[in-house]
């Protein structure tokens, strides 16, 4: 399928140059019927009128083929034609997918209406009477196209932008694959992504959004079009192309460019165009993109292949960072594969009991007594091993898997601490981690009291961890829940401290009640002096906002002791215990607790 381009420009965007007449000569005009002389009839008209293209058959039986291979704009059709008449290609037209849409103009010198029913009735588009008039000729053709135009554009343009949809932008990065294939030369397919380009819908409103939209359409365009974008028919496959993808998202063809400078000369372009601040609605909105690149025959030969390497490599870019260029690697479908198997793994997981909790020691610096502990995720699984919850927490979040795991670790620490304490280490405290969409739950308090209430535990042994990036979202929504936790007694503790966003005032704002100083700083300590410095601060504020802190990831004594005398009220780390099964937690107790309590 080719036709559109007529209507709406080809590739400008957002210019409506009007259906003209001279707008579809260059359209593909195919005449079948038995007799030369009509066709020579024909073509004269129509040369006369204009056209270019024509493919005139007298051999009916080759319709068909023809027809499904070169995809003409518009047929004429003569029904009385030895061995396959009129009829028969019609059906076979009607009946493929493929050429289903065509327009056929039904030659016709029977003024017989139940030929002309027939007809109808098969979806002819219109009637052309024999011997041909080649005004009415030339008149009913056009008509036909506009026809055409108008279908095309609702099935093959975006509406909002008017560039080639995802379908048509298939279709002619196809065609660049199989002209390239055919030239024994390259193309290469960059896809372009507004980064955070949510921020502008929910900022100024879709309108605002649908607006940017166009002019990064038009900019697109513009850079394409310079660069010697050539709209003509029988062009589709050596000519760029821009096409919108959908939601913010773009896509480039470039025949001939394999090369990494010219790619990054193009990158470069792209990145200025979309730099340039956008105006809307008064205001001046900046963005960034991310590109994702993938290049034919290196990473591909087949269109669809090209789209999604290219789409894997833009998400690429957008994790490293944004505003970057990124270049398909077949890693990156390993690790999509990885990725998809270890999902799938991580749903049987929890149904499977292969997440396990480890539990490790905190000691209050004052007593030297061990106090609590905090509960961390593990899984185990069949053929893997034990996954560490860096690799398959993050995996989690993206979907509600995570809720699954955080409910069950919640249940389980509970569960344990109060199994712990019925053994006869009363009052011992669980931390539990709770991830940012956990966290977002409207009913998070409801459902950690009941956990509690469940496992016949006091909330007021058990700390919620939460990250400083959670809580700083929706500020309103955020106190709200921190006041329902606290009105339930469960503890609540800013995980990682120092690593997240910077402002403190919420410290003051929220019913914040521990802070956890992040590893990366306990590890510079006692040596680095901005370590230590932060170290000394984070604990000063603290006690000054009368926070309890905790220092984790202590490895050495001298950490320890950097944070004994400045009187942090807890550590965690290896020095004291890594993470342990419950097992040899409780024998870890037994041996520390009396023996702590005792000297402490
Ligand atoms: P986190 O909450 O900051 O947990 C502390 C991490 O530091 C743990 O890694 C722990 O094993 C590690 N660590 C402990 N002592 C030391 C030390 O002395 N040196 C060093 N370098 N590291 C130490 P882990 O268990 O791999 O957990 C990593 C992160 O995964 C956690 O960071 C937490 O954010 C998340 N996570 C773990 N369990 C859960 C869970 O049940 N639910 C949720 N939502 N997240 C969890
Ligand atoms: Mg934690
Ligand atoms: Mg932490």
């Amino acid at each position: 399928m080719t036709g559109g381009d007529q209507l709406s420009g080809g590739n400008t965007p957002g210019t409506e140059q009007g259906i003209e007449h001279e707008e579809f000569h260059n359209d593909i005009i195919m005449m079948v019927d038995d007799e030369p002389l009509m066709l020579g009839i024909l073509e004269v008209y129509l040369v006369q009128a204009g056209y270019r293209n024509f493919i005139a058959l007298d051999d009916s039986t080759r319709a068909v083929q023809l027809i499904k291979e070169e995809k003409p704009d518009c047929l004429f059709l003569d029904i009385h034609m030895p061995e396959v008449n009129g009829f028969e290609i019609l059906e076979a037209v009607r009946a493929d997918p493929e050429t289903r849409q065509l327009s056929v103009i039904v030659l016709t010198s029977d003024t017989d209406p139940a030929t002309k029913l027939k007809a109808l009735e098969m979806g002819v588009t219109d009637f052309l009477e024999k011997p041909v008039d080649s005004s009415e000729l030339v008149l009913r053709l056009r008509n036909a196209l506009i026809a055409k135009a108008y279908r095309d554009q609702l099935t093959y343009y975006d509406g909002l932008t008017r560039l080639p949809n995802r379908v048509l932008f298939q279709q002619r990065l196809e065609a660049g694959v199989t002209s390239a294939q055919r030239s024994s030369s390259g193309l290469t397919l960059m896809i372009v992504s507004v980064d955070r380009f949510q921020n502008v819908n929910d900022s100024l409103g879709p309108m605002a959004g649908d607006a940017v939209l166009v002019q990064i359409a038009q900019r697109l365009g513009e850079l394409t079009r310079d660069a010697g974008y050539d709209q003509r028919k029988g062009q589709e496959g050596t000519a760029r192309c821009l096409g919108r993808l959908g939601g913010d998202e773009f896509a480039i063809s470039l025949p001939g460019i394999v090369g990494e400078d010219q790619i990054a000369e193009i990158g470069d372009q792209v990145t200025q165009v979309m730099k340039r601040p956008f105006e809307v609605q008064g205001e001046e909105v900046v963005l960034t993109a991310s590109l994702g690149i993938a290049r034919f025959p290196t990473d591909s030969i087949e269109a669809s292949q090209l789209l999604k390497h290219a789409g894997a490599a833009k998400e690429v870019a957008k994790k490293e960072g944004r505003n970057t260029l990124q270049y398909y690697t077949s890693e990156f479908t390993e690790r999509a594969n990885e990725r998809r198997s270890m999902e799938a793994d991580l749903h049987k997981a929890l149904d499977s009991h292969q997440l396990r909790l480890h539990f490790q020691p905190q000691l209050d610096t004052a007593s030297g007594r061990v106090t609590g502990m905090e509960a961390l995720v593990r899984w185990r699984h069949p053929t893997r091993g034990m996954v560490q919850p860096d690799q398959f927490i993050p995996l989690a979040e993206e979907n509600d898997l995570i809720l699954a795991i955080d409910g069950w670790v919640i249940e389980e620490a509970c569960r344990q601490t109060r199994a712990w304490h019925l053994a006869g280490y009363e009052g011992l405290q669980v931390s539990v981690n709770v991830s940012a969409r956990q966290f977002r739950q409207p009913d998070l308090a409801e459902q950690i009291r009941e956990a509690c209430q469940r496992a016949e535990l006091a909330p007021s042994c058990l700390t919620v961890e939460l990250t400083e990036s959670l809580v700083m979202g929706n500020l309103d929504k955020t106190a709200r829940l921190l006041h329902e936790l606290k009105d339930i007694g469960v503890t609540v503790s800013i995980d990682d401290f120092g690593t997240g966003y910077s402002s403190l005032a919420y410290l003051k704002r929220f019913p914040i009640e521990e802070l956890k100083i992040d590893r990366s700083f306990i590890g510079g300590v006692p040596g680095n002096h901005e370590d230590s410095a932060i170290v000394r601060a984070i604990v000063a504020m603290a006690r000054s906002l009368e926070l309890e802190m905790v220092a984790e990831g202590v490895e050495t004594t001298d950490q320890y002791q950097f944070l004994e005398e400045l009187q942090c009220d807890r550590v965690q780390g290896l020095l004291l215990a890594a993470p342990l099964r419950d097992a040899e937690f409780v024998s870890f107790l037994a041996k520390n607790w009396n023996q702590i309590e005792q000297s402490g």
